[in-house]
């Protein structure tokens, strides 16, 4: 296989690129030799070469204790567990949450051989035990598997003094509630909120 032929097979293999999207992308890239393609060799070394795990939260970052773990701006009594650094970025995104972060990275499954172990719930633990934590926010994803990790770890949390949540499922700001599957109307309405209590 000549060189550009391996580009291309390598970029097909990244998520959201298929074959044709690979060649539109070496292409534009080899027409941009010395400018988007000499920026993205760079970036990418550099991100091999010094992005690490976060020791504590298992987040990605440059330094570890991540940049977020550092940051005294943050409520240290607060944890949110995540799946996958995605999440993390994701619920980041929102600046709902100043909180700190826990990642699993994945979920409990028996078919795929994935214990507890495996998901640093362990770690978490720990942590719940040595830091002056308050809360565990279980923002695993709204699928089986994911669902059954928070129930896992919020069953696991039940000896220690410290209030676990999860995120709340319904309705999808400007969604109509005739276009919302089952599941997630049922959620909804199982999840219902008293308007004087609401803020
Ligand atoms: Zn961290």
């Amino acid at each position: 296989m000549n060189t550009l032929e391996h580009l291309m097979q390598v970029m097909s293999k990244l998520p959201g690129l298929g074959p044709r999207s690979a060649r539109r992308t070496v292409l534009h890239l080899l027409k941009n030799r010395e400018t988007t393609m000499r920026d993205l060799t760079t970036a990418l070394s550099e991100a091999m070469l010094h992005v690490k795990t976060c020791s504590t939260c298992g987040a990605l970052d440059s330094q570890s204790p991540c940049g977020i773990c550092l940051d005294s701006t943050r409520d240290p009594h607060v944890i949110c567990v995540v799946e996958d650094v995605a999440d993390l970025w994701a619920i980041e995104r929102c600046q709902t949450l100043r909180g700190l972060y826990h990642v699993l990275g994945g979920t409990l499954s028996a078919m795929d051989g994935i214990g507890p172990d495996q998901l640093h719930i362990p770690r978490l633990i720990q942590r719940v035990v040595d830091g002056d934590i308050r809360e565990v926010v279980l923002a695993t994803n709204a699928t089986l598997e994911g669902q059954t990790t928070a129930h896992y770890i919020a069953e696991k949390l039940k000896p220690y003094a410290v209030t676990v949540t999860r995120l709340a499922y319904g309705i999808p700001v400007g969604g109509e509630l005739d276009y919302l599957d089952d599941g997630t109307l049922h959620a909804a309405l199982h999840a219902r909120l008293s308007l004087q209590d609401a803020s």
